[in-house]
């Protein structure tokens, strides 16, 4: 590992030092020094490891001239700004377990806030535009003296690193997705020094295991993250750059998350991960020689052999608690084996609902996504899922216009649309990104107009096949777990069903079905309700409440 970081740091302190250094010395709007560490610190801290940059802080090293006092915040308010997946909103409560613990204040408006940090997402460019519009945004706060520092989190730091720091001269820091555990450190450089402080280090272990994320005390859900980063090098995806290689965390302590969860009244738990079911906890030695891969699915890497697998760890959480539901995401169809879905139709607490990214419909398309698989096979897969699990809802992720897609191509996307009859469907029109194999080696040839004329015959497709789906339930019973007040009503709570479509209902008293008594109680946020389906759009169900309902006492 400290090789890897070597090479990486190598690599950054060559290619982007002397640049920044030139534009740095000439930025007049940046705190000048006037006491503490100079460069020569920097480099004389550097005997103890040569790889060290005045740019670059590495995890786990102290710095000299700073004590315990200093990595304090004592109390400074920080807000953070969440773009992108479920992913990201984790890392932010990850992120806000770290500064808090360092005596940071978390704050909900960026207005009552003096430290401003932008989780960011650089899977598509459309989410890079928008961090970049908000730091235009955040730079005139920052001049105008309303916020003291500003600081870019996750993949686009990752991704641009130094480019940052040329471009934008107001941003200090920058932490990549494996260096939350630093930015008290970060902070503190950058207070101090007036110098932006960088950690973009990728890792080959950091999973966050210790680090409970903060939720709302209120919150009837939570996500945890059970492993981060992919291996598959899909060639439009720049995940495995920005997030880089696939790690697990241990069995025991995701099982104990759960537990602390239930305990603390969390009635879902959603399991995170860039390949969520790609999960293999290698710190076990186990018996399992089984490769786990679907028949007809190949990957680029070799098999794993080793560990506990994705099938045992659902297994065990869904233990922990049978009143709490479980839910994970995103998974690749590729680690849907016969031993998760049994796992999946074993628990009740199992939400059956699969998310099944497909991306094309089309062979030629999906061999050149380098997908590891072909449309016959990801059929075939679906088939084993109903057959398994007949009242699955199947969800799915699509990129329109991928690199020489042509109309008979898309033609076999709206086909397999067609076919699978998923519930929900996100929607992409691709986007050529730096660094995946596509960038290098295919040509991004579909015109936008083309891409997005696609991407709006999928959606619409979508939307009338989830209506049909939706109007399928009406007159029958479902159980949904309430969540909270509607936006549009106070009267009106809404919830989730197993599939994850929101289910609105009036918040009335309903008995309450229990062997031992028979009451009466008003529904609010964290009960399971059992409802009548009345009416309903493509992405909303509107349901009249029938009774409180253990989930633990379903059939
Ligand atoms: N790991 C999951 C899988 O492989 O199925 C998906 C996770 S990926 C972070 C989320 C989705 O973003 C992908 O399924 C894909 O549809 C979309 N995506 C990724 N790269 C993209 C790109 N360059 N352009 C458009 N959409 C992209
Ligand atoms: Fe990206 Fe998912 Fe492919 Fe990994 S498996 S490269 S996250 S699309």
């Amino acid at each position: 590992m400290i090789k890897y970081n070597r090479i990486l740091n190598k690599l950054f302190v060559d290619t982007f030092r002397p640049r920044i250094c030139r534009r740095l010395a000439s930025s007049s709007s940046r705190p000048q020094l006037k006491s503490g560490p100079d460069l020569q610190h920097f480099l004389a801290t550097s005997q103890t490891n040569s790889i060290l940059d005045p740019f670059v802080v590495t995890r786990n090293l102290p710095i000299p001239y700073i004590n315990e006092n200093d990595l304090n915040g004592n109390g400074a308010k920080v807000f953070i700004r969440t773009y992108g997946c479920q992913m990201n909103v984790n890392d932010t409560q990850i992120t806000s377990t770290v500064l808090k613990n360092s005596g940071y204040e978390l704050v909900d408006d960026i207005n009552d806030a003096e430290i401003v940090f932008l989780m960011t997402c650089a899977i598509r460019e459309n989410a890079e535009t928008k961090v970049w519009n908000k730091l235009k945004e955040l730079s005139l706060l920052k001049i105008n003296g309303k916020i003291k520092q500003i600081g870019l989190l996750g993949c686009i730091a990752e991704r641009l690193k130094t480019e940052i720091l040329v471009k934008h001269q107001l941003i200090d820091i920058i932490a990549g997705p494996d260096s939350y555990r630093d930015l008290p450190k970060l902070l503190a450089i950058n207070r101090m020094t007036g110098q932006n402080a960088v950690n973009v280090l990728l890792s080959f272990d950091e999973t966050y295991s210790d680090i409970m994320p903060t939720i709302s005390k209120s919150s009837v859900t939570a996500f945890v993250s059970i492993m981060r980063g992919c291996d598959n090098m899909c060639s439009y995806c720049i995940v495995p750059f920005t997030r880089g290689r696939e790690r697990s965390r241990a069995i025991e302590s995701i099982v104990n998350e759960v537990k602390q969860l239930s305990n603390s009244g969390v009635k879902e738990v959603t399991l995170l991960g860039q390949n969520v079911n790609s999960y293999r906890d290698l710190s076990h030695e186990s018996n399992n020689t089984s490769i786990s891969l679907v028949p007809g699915f190949k990957t680029v890497y070799k098999p794993r052999l080793r560990g506990f697998t994705f099938d045992i760890l659902l297994d065990e959480v869904a233990k922990v608690d049978p009143n709490m539901r479980i839910r994970f995401t995103s998974p690749h169809p590729k680690d849907f084996a016969d031993e998760v879905l049994h796992v999946i139709r074993k628990h009740n607490n199992i939400c059956n609902c699969i998310h099944l990214p497909v991306q094309s419909g089309s062979n030629q398309v999906l061999a050149r996504m380098r997908r590891g698989y072909t449309r016959e096979a990801y059929l075939a897969l679906v088939d084993r899922i109903r057959q398994l699990i007949p009242d699955c809802a199947l969800s799915s992720d699509f990129i329109c216009g991928f690199c020489g897609e042509t109309d008979d191509d898309h033609k076999l996307t709206v086909d397999i649309m067609q076919k699978v009859r998923y519930m929900s469907a996100f929607t992409f029109a691709y986007s050529m990104r730096q660094r995946t194999h596509a960038f290098h080696k295919l040509s991004d040839d579909v015109s936008s107009d083309v891409k997005i004329q696609r991407v709006n015959q999928i959606s619409q497709l979508y939307r009338d096949i989830a209506l049909e789906i939706n109007k399928s339930f009406i007159g029958k019973q479902q159980l949904i777990l309430i969540e909270n007040v509607s936006k549009k009503s106070d009267n009106y709570l809404y919830g989730r069903n197993e599939a994850n479509l929101k289910v609105i209902v009036p918040k009335v008293v309903i008995p309450v079905v229990d062997q031992n008594q028979s009451s009466l109680k008003l529904i609010e946020a964290g009960d399971y309700v059992r409802v009548d389906i009345q009416d309903c759009t493509a992405i909303t169900l509107m349901a009249k409440p029938i009774c409180h309902q253990k989930l633990s006492h379903l059939p």
